[in-house]
């Protein structure tokens, strides 16, 4: 088997941007990449210095290419299944194949559960979101519904009141609001209702109409949503990898988890969704601090 100085688990901007600086730093990089994105459902990716706006699919393109053009970066179209340590080395494992590496970078994104809400997946991405920042200005001053949660109540209403006042605040049947959140709504002159959701319908993409199952219905423009993330990844299952009470990964100051040698960037590491400038930021600056642990060792 070859021996790659750093397999790269994922191939979005926390992958590609570390296998970028890989081949500037001249060590011989393998990113396998299974080509689901989280964010291919939707068609505007907004916010990247240089790139605002642009689909998320030309943003690949573009960043395979500057990865790609450096003679040690390859690519795998591939799911991985497992990674093993073995004698101070990785072997990562594929639905077809085997690798061997130095080093191991984790970047495989995260694993997303949607709201369990009839039709949610029709509109997800295109005029269903969940963050505000990237997508709450192409969502400005409309009629919004805004699904929330134990954890999210707050925050949601304070955050997503920035960009609409025309709010509907729903709980999808969880009994999560207090007389203070109620007493809140009604002051702010925001909507609320508590019962579950039948359905979501619209034509085009566009959700336009939110059925209750206590018989209401309203019509809406868009809808931001709770989402629920991990990073409880199958192939990782043989290695003993060290997490905090919060599911994140134990990490040192350089990215490096409890097993010697693997790395984890970007979303996977922060167990939380963010946005591609930092994850592109975050794959650049961990792959150099892998490299300056292979340029130690060899020196
Ligand atoms: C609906 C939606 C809209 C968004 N809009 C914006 C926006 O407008 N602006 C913005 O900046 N950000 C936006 N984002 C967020 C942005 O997509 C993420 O912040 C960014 O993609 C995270 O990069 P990443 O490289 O960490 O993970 P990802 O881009 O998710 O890449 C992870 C990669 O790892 C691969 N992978 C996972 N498991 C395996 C495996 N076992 N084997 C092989 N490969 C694997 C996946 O297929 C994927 O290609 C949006 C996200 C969503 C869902």
């Amino acid at each position: 088997m070859d021996m790659y100085d750093v397999i790269v688990i994922g191939g979005g901007p926390t992958g590609l941007s570390a296998a970028l600086n890989f081949g500037r730093g001249l060590k011989r990089a393998l990113v396998i990449d299974e080509d689901k994105p989280r964010n291919r459902v939707t068609e505007e990716s907004n916010g990247y210095l240089t790139q605002d706006g642009i689909s998320p699919l030309e943003f690949r393109k573009l960043a395979q290419k500057d990865a790609l053009k450096y003679e040690g970066v390859s690519l795998e179209r591939d799911r991985v299944v497992d990674v093993e340590k073995q004698d101070g080395h990785f072997i990562v494992s594929t639905s077809t194949d085997a690798f061997e590496s130095r080093q191991v970078l984790l970047a495989a994104g995260l694993r997303e559960k949607q709201p369990d809400i009839e039709n949610f997946e029709q509109f997800y991405g295109t005029s269903i979101f969940y963050c505000p920042w990237c997508d709450g200005y192409e969502l400005r001053d409309r009629p919004l519904a805004v699904m929330v949660d134990q954890d999210t109540i707050g925050h949601l209403v304070m955050l997503i009141s920035n960009w609409s006042r025309d709010l509907l605040f729903c709980t999808n049947g969880v009994d999560v609001l207090t007389d203070a959140h109620r007493t809140m709504f009604e002051n702010k002159g925001f909507k609320y209702n508590e019962a579950a959701i039948s359905e979501l319908s619209g034509t085009g993409g566009q959700v336009e109409t939110i059925t209750f199952e206590d018989g209401t219905e309203a019509q809406i423009k868009g809808m931001i949503a709770r989402m629920h993330w991990n990073t409880n990844f199958d192939f990782l299952e043989s290695l003993d990898l060290k997490r905090e009470e919060n599911g994140k990964f134990t990490v040192d100051s350089f990215s490096e988890t409890s097993v010697e040698g693997l790395y984890v960037a970007g979303e996977t590491k922060n167990n939380f969704a963010g946005q591609l400038i930092d994850a592109a930021s975050d794959g650049g600056m961990v792959a150099k601090y892998m490299m300056m642990k292979q340029i130690q060792a060899d020196f």
